[in-house]
């Protein structure tokens, strides 16, 4: 592709164009971008899942040898099925100041801003580089992006500083819990109801399990660990989805949930797993496989995106004070891919233009003051790295 100029409202609409819901591929707009920064005399490494259909990319503006700045941004969208849409979702409108499409503010519109400014990272002649870390699948659980954590750990030079661009209307958000969600199977023993006692009713050990995580999650919230930067302080677990049993005069031989937990920084999910996981294997499944050796329970992890925190006073965060020109920092109770690039070494920053309460709701919008917000504190980046 030719050097191409396009303002952020056109990058935009190149972007909300490629129906990236997580389950479709995300190469056609992973190709376009590879195409455009190639324009510029950037090369992109690809980072693909197994299927090919998804791909990671990672590139560089400027001397890779210097520590530089990641701007990140997942590429995929969530669905629109069962939402109701006043315009095609996959089309960039605007109305009022406001364009609207899905991804537009989760976060397609963080992406566009940063490669419309492109052509002037390349005229700036940076001394400090600037790496583009594009994700696919961020929406079903982080997944893409580890592919991009494995790569910065095996560089000779990590950058010093990731911008994670989700929407937090360009607020400086310095931590989030950790989100880690867990699949249960309990696999008991059908028989007639009038027969119970020779059963193992999947449906009444599964609600025993889930009565006892209810019990460590109200533990939890009246006795921490607390953390009085997150709303609420504390680690939340719930579970949000169960099924089993077929009809009334049947003893039930399965039964399935899904669990998840929120944890705050300094409560770690393994000493919950711990607590969870004896109360199943230890107390409930030997009751179990005394009346039939063949039931069980399995329970297995699903997604998982540890949490970080930064501190207030870190250069990163005086920096992007510095840059928006905000003087306070938040901590969210939302999972971002920020945790796994801090997990590799990179000190994160979540700050992005768009607000979550637009974020996977039908008719999703960015507005374009935050655009412009964005455009400034990028142009200021610029000139400070410079
Ligand atoms: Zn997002």
């Amino acid at each position: 592709m030719a050097r191409v100029k396009l303002s952020s409202t056109d990058m935009l609409e190149k972007l909300i164009g490629f129906d990236t819901i997580s389950h479709n591929s995300n190469n056609s707009l992973i190709s376009f971008v590879q195409d455009y920064l190639d324009g510029y005399g950037i090369s992109s490494k690809l980072i693909y899942d197994a299927s090919k259909k998804k791909a990671n990319l990672y590139a560089t503006v400027g001397n890779p040898d210097i520590e530089g700045v990641i701007l990140s941004g997942h590429t995929d969208v969530v669905p629109v099925k069962g939402q109701n849409w006043d315009t095609d979702p996959f089309e960039l409108y605007e109305n009022n100041d406001l364009f609207y499409g899905r991804g537009t503010c989760d976060m397609k519109g963080f992406i566009a801003v940063a490669l419309a400014k492109l052509p002037e990272m390349i005229e700036a002649n940076l001394s400090t580089p600037i790496h583009f870390a594009l994700s696919y699948d961020e929406e079903v659980g982080c997944v893409g992006v580890h592919g991009i954590a494995e790569h910065i750990e095996q560089l000779d030079v990590k950058p010093k500083l990731c911008i994670v661009g989700e929407p937090t209307s360009m607020k400086i958000i310095t931590g989030h819990k950790g989100v880690c969600s867990y699949h249960c199977s309990v696999h008991g023993k059908e028989c007639h109801s009038s027969l119970a006692h020779e059963g193992v009713n999947a449906v009444e050990y599964a609600a025993e399990l889930v009565a006892h995580i209810r019990s460590i999650a109200r533990r939890m919230q009246k006795q921490g660990p607390f953390n009085k930067d997150f709303n609420p302080p504390f680690t939340t677990m719930h579970v949000g989805k169960i099924e089993g049993g077929t009809a009334l005069n049947i003893i039930p031989n399965s039964c399935e949930f899904g669990l998840e937990i929120r944890t705050v920084p300094e409560q770690n999910k393994e000493d919950i797993m711990a607590e969870i996981n004896d109360y199943a294997f230890r107390y409930l499944e030997p009751n179990m496989k005394d009346i039939d050796p063949q039931t069980g329970i399995s329970l297995r992890e699903t997604v998982y995106t540890p949490s970080f925190n930064i501190a207030n006073d870190h250069e990163a965060v005086l920096l992007l004070q510095n840059l928006t020109g905000a003087n306070h920092t938040e901590k969210v109770s939302f999972g971002t891919e920020a945790g796994i690039f801090h997990a590799a070494g990179v000190p994160t920053i979540v700050c992005g233009p768009g607000s979550i309460e637009q974020a996977h709701k039908p008719n999703e919008f960015i507005a374009h003051e935050q655009i412009v917000k964005c455009e400034h504190f990028l142009t200021k980046m610029l000139v400070t790295l410079k």
